[in-house]
């Protein structure tokens, strides 16, 4: 008898990870020798500042840092998360209670519906967003309520609008600001509307806020924790991977509630052993050192923004600029979808974009393009579709 490869449900049930299946088609077009500008994955383009680099390259020769790391990760990473909430966002964290570090965001948000979802609970994810948030919901065995994210309510989702017998049955919501894809802040007032929301139906509530170091003209994004009792109901994810250009460090912690954070823990402890000892400690330094560094970051997406904005509104795009985030969530051009929108710019400009729809049905009308390509390129690219006179 032969062997037989079937895939377990919960992987067939999942949908085709995005940015693979747009890779396929742009390796297809770059196969064919053209000059593809890359506005697809949200990766940055800069390399991790340097003085960062140099702290990997002198711990990576500490002895101590090539043993198993401690699950709980170093109390320096820990209380050097703490001390930036402080400064940050005037939130004040136990580093010992208050603080998980991470092998990067994505994995703690793709696991702590194993700590708390349990087969049938319901969990709130917005769309379009990271499809994260649903994959761990499957591999869970729980089920998905989405949570449209409309212009029309600033890309927040309606809480009024969730039946309350879904909020009944819900254990666990997302929310992330500023948003992938939309590019849009949340206001504290909503956080607050979130944590009385968590409160009337018990729900656990996880805010990702993996790019809260990424905003436009000084306007600084809020803390989900500084909502008053968010801390009793949540976590907030926070990475170095877009906010010092290291998302192949793998690092990032997740902070806020205490029991949250056990459940974690405890997945975790039995997944993974911790981050490279050597990569916590340059973490330690990009938190506590000079920051420099992720002024010129900013400064760099803002001219980017500005450039790609008033070039895509000289076409006759009516977009909106991005408040936080490196992405444009741009109208598609009349009478088109975004499928065909993306296709277009593909094959008759050698641009990769995603559909909106990738993200989730109400991403329909729009694509995302990235700001993590260098401001020629976007300059170009911009030249590309003024060419195609896509919007009349
Ligand atoms: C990039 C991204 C993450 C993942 O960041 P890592 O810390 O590198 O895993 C999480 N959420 C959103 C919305 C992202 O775009």
């Amino acid at each position: 008898m032969p062997v037989t490869f079937t895939f377990a449900q919960r992987l067939q049930q999942l949908p085709p990870y995005l940015f693979a299946e747009i890779d396929k088609i742009k390796r297809a077009v770059m196969a064919e020798g053209r000059d593809v500008i890359n506005l697809g994955v949200g990766d940055p383009d800069m390399p991790t500042p340097s003085h960062i680099v140099a702290a990997l390259q002198a711990a990576a020769t500490n002895p101590a840092n090539h043993q198993y790391a401690l699950d709980q990760g170093k109390p320096a990473l820990r209380r050097a998360a703490a001390a930036m909430y402080q400064r940050r966002f005037g939130v004040a964290l136990d580093p010992d209670a208050h603080v998980l570090p991470l092998l990067g965001s994505k994995e703690g948000i793709g696991h702590i519906h194993l700590a708390f979802v349990n087969p049938g609970d319901i969990v709130l994810v917005p769309e379009p967003g990271y499809p994260v948030y649903h994959s761990g919901t499957l591999f869970a065995g729980g089920s998905t309520y989405w949570m449209p994210l409309k212009k029309e309510n600033n890309y927040l989702p309606d809480l009024t609008a969730i039946p309350s017998d879904v909020a009944r049955r819900a254990r666990m919501m997302f929310i992330c600001y500023p948003n992938n894809p939309t590019a849009v802040t949340a206001p504290l007032s909503f956080f607050q509307d979130v944590v009385a929301f968590a409160r009337s139906f018990d729900i656990l509530v996880c805010h990702d806020a993996a790019y809260c170091d990424v905003y436009y003209d000084g306007q600084k994004p809020p803390s989900f924790l500084q909502a008053h009792g968010a801390i009793e109901v949540g976590i907030e994810y926070y990475s170095l991977s877009k906010t010092y250009n290291m998302t192949g460090w793998r690092v990032a912690f997740a902070v806020g509630n205490p029991d949250m954070l056990a459940g974690l823990a405890k997945v975790k402890s039995n997944l993974d052993s911790g981050i490279f000892g050597a990569v916590q400690d340059a973490a330690i330094v990009a938190l506590n050192g000079p920051q420099d560094c992720h002024a010129h970051i900013l400064a760099t997406y803002q001219e980017r923004r500005d450039l790609l904005v008033s070039g895509l509104r000289a076409c006759g795009c009516p977009v909106d600029p991005p408040q936080g985030a490196f992405y444009v969530w741009v109208p598609v051009p009349p009478g088109m979808t975004s499928t065909e929108t993306t296709l277009r710019l593909l094959q008759d400009a050698a641009i990769v974009t995603t559909p909106g729809i990738g993200f989730g049905p109400s991403g329909e009308g729009y694509f995302r393009m990235t700001l993590t390509a260098p401001a020629d390129r976007l300059r170009e690219a911009v030249k590309r579709i003024a060419a195609l006179h896509l919007y009349g």
